[in-house]
């Protein structure tokens, strides 16, 4: 019997296991058990601790029905070392006659301790002893494996017992690498895990056999990145190599010079792009970091190739400011520049899409740029803006748009302000290269950020009152108050109401998710140009939006913003040489313990790769990436907030597996991945 045979059991139990996920023998072996009730050892009570599920013995010193939020019958045992609680919710009236006090009884079940610091145990299972010497213990330890409606956990138990027994398990990983990394063989996990013994039991040995899938189960993901890597440098692309045509007349035009970084990463892109491979590149720099003109300048190699590039950000506001600050910088071009947004006309997109089959060089644009109707003439670089607000799907629908022949893929250029630890990116970006900006421009003043208490709200108006009479400008920011767009939208129009009187004369603007693309521009243009002073905005603002003159952020329930959020709403500051300041308002009662971290990072650093960490350590890895973004299977066993360390190592021995062990590494990935959808994705 093979470790990837079918699952040889009755045609009744098949469907139930089936259910569960369970198809093969390797499956079966991977379905561990939630716990083991071990009935081989009697604890003392002040030895059981909290979470244990354990045997205790003692006779009963009391037992009432006692009436708290629920009607509950209580049962308190005594064995000399100390005192436990039973706490029954579902009862019989029989039961406080059974269980009179001085009866010697056995309980099993989970210890809790209770408000106070007792020892709680909730329906327990109950064994009267009566004669305690006769009374041997049972000698059962058994692993309580998950299981369904139908399925019994003696069924999981005879069919585990059956494929070890008969199952050839053979250890994937080379010797070397098992012991260098003192982990137990695959074999011993296996066993360990599922028949674990008492004395195991006692000291944690279950933990250590886990281990040991937790470490394949890491490398077994680092090996299907690599395929994954592999295949996606497969995909033929056209080569782009700059003639500076347009390139030079552009940086002579800039009003300054490149930062170090800027020039490294242009490098490092047009470097992939000359390539006849297709080029998979996340460019991430903190907020203000300067990737837009990186990107436009990639955008014009494409056009000196005689390619179009399409350049596609997550809001209107943003895509529009591409745009336009697009349209500007290459006025004296012959560049053919496309608009295409969902808030067209018809004519307008009708033309638009046109001009993507036709005439078009960079077209700029919404989601609206992969819609159904459109097709390009002759696309040869993607660029995504704020590429963490698009989902995998999103992309590859733009990227097949940009299929020539079958065959010749578009280059993909992917940005992102919201900086993953370089470790992470690059253990988790399967299909990614990184390019990374890590310094800002020069003369940008320090933003300070100042943590105000809600209560302080009138002087804060008044402070905002003071800099927009010096000709500052300021952004007041209201995020989401409850999970409903409507009230966000309600509570950002009064604020609005509110500023408006209290600094008149002077000039305020509102803008918000649910106004139309022309009112929400004319607003944005407003601001740009220093007709109002003050902006009210709800988080629309939050990605990507410049306006050098703007130099005050306040920001209204700051303590139910994510960090990558606030820093990114902080980063629409000081990107001038005016001193910045973002007053974060926080309501104190609504202070829990993460918001609490979350302003304490905010505050303590600005910068975003330091931000990136703290967010890591306060929300974990699954949430930064989520699935969704890294397109990978989730783990079953491993955990990255635990085990962030094991990954790094997961990548090493992955890498070794790769080099020199070839075999190993097919069969773990055959092993762990035989749903073969992920193979070659
Ligand atoms: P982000 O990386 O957040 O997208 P932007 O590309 O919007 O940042 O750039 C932020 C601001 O910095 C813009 O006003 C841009 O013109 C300016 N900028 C970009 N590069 C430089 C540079 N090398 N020196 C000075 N200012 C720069
Ligand atoms: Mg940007």
């Amino acid at each position: 019997m093979k470790l990837l045979d079918k699952l040889n059991c009755s045609d009744k139990l098949t469907p139930l296991f089936s259910k569960l996920g369970i198809e093969t023998n390797w499956d079966l072996l991977l379905h561990l058990p939630l716990r083991y009730e071990d009935l081989t050892k009697l604890y003392p009570i002040v030895d059981a601790k909290a979470g244990q599920t354990v045997l205790l013995q003692g006779s009963i010193i009391g037992c009432e029905v006692v009436y708290k939020k629920r009607k509950q019958l209580i049962v308190r045992i005594d064995d000399g070392s100390s005192i436990l609680s039973l706490i029954f919710f579902h009862f019989y009236p029989s039961y406080a006659t059974q269980y009179k006090v001085g009866k010697e009884i056995r309980v099993f079940g989970e210890v809790g301790v209770d408000y106070f610091g007792n020892k709680t145990m909730f329906h327990p299972k109950i064994q009267t002893v009566k004669d305690e010497k006769a009374e041997g213990l049972a000698k059962t330890f058994t692993p309580i494996y998950p299981i369904t409606n139908k399925l019994t956990n003696g069924d999981v138990i005879k069919l585990v017992d059956t494929v070890l027994e008969h199952c050839e398990i053979e250890d994937y990983l080379p010797h070397s690498i098992i012991k260098n990394h003192e982990q137990l063989s695959l074999p011993q996990a296996l066993l360990t895990l599922h028949k674990l013994t008492p004395k195991q039991y006692e000291s944690d040995y279950h933990l250590k056999a886990l281990e040991r899938l937790k470490f394949d189960e890491l490398i077994a993901q680092q090996l299907l990145m690599h395929n994954i890597y592999l295949n996606k440098h497969k995909n033929k692309a056209s080569i782009i190599t700059p003639t500076h045509k347009y390139i030079i007349e552009l940086l002579k035009k800039l009003p300054f010079s490149l930062t170090n970084s800027q020039n490294k990463v242009i490098k490092e892109i047009l470097q992939d792009m000359a390539k006849p491979t297709q080029m998979n590149r996340l460019l991430q720099g903190d907020v203000g970091s300067g990737k837009t003109i990186v990107a436009t300048i990639c955008a014009l190699a494409a056009i000196e190739n005689g390619f179009q590039a399409v350049i596609m950000a997550p809001t209107e506001i943003l895509a529009e400011q591409h745009y336009l600050k697009t349209r500007d910088l290459l006025s004296d071009t012959d560049i053919n520049i496309v608009w295409l947004s969902g808030s067209l006309t018809a004519k307008q997109k009708a033309a638009s899409i046109e001009l993507c089959q036709t005439t078009g060089q960079i077209i700029i644009g919404t989601h609206a740029v992969f819609q159904d109707k459109v097709e390009f003439n002759n696309l040869g670089l993607i660029i995504i803006d704020e590429q963490h607000k698009f989902g995998v799907e999103q992309r590859l629908l733009l990227v097949n748009k940009g299929v020539k022949d079958g065959e010749v893929y578009p280059h993909q250029l992917m940005m992102s302000a919201t900086p993953i630890p370089r470790s992470l990116a690059l253990s988790y970006y399967a299909d990614l290269d990184v390019s990374t900006i890590n310094e800002l421009p020069p003369n940008r003043s320090p933003i300070q950020t100042l943590l105000i208490k809600n209560s302080r709200r009138k002087e804060i108006i008044n402070f905002v009152k003071e800099h927009a009479s010096l000709g500052h400008q300021i952004y007041w920011v209201c995020p989401l108050i409850e999970e409903s767009e409507k009230l966000e939208l309600e509570n950002a129009k009064k604020v609005y109401e509110e500023l408006s009187e209290m600094l008149s004369p002077i000039k305020v603007g509102l803008v918000h998710g649910k106004m139309k693309a022309k009112e929400k521009a004319e607003v944005m243009a407003d601001f740009q140009a220093n007709w109002t002073q003050v902006l009210v905005a709800t988080t629309v603002i939050e990605v990507g939006v410049d306006v050098p003159n703007a130099c005050i952020m306040v920001i209204e329930h700051s303590e139910r913003m994510g960090l990558a959020q606030l820093h990114q709403l902080r980063g629409r500051v000081g990107r001038g040489s005016i001193a910045s300041q973002c007053v974060l308002l926080y309501d104190e009662y609504a202070l829990g313990e993460i918001s609490k971290k979350r302003l304490k990072a905010i505050t303590g650093s600005t910068d975003g790769f330091e931000i990136a960490r703290q967010d890591l350590l306060i929300r974990g890895p699954g949430e930064l990436l989520g699935q969704r973004q890294s397109g990978l299977p989730s783990l079953k066993f491993a955990n990255l907030e635990e085990d962030l360390d094991m990954l790094h190592t997961a990548k090493n021995v992955a890498a070794e597996l790769i080099e020199n062990h070839h075999k190993s590494a097919d069969e773990i990935i055959k092993l762990w991945f035989h749903e073969k959808q992920y193979l070659g994705a």
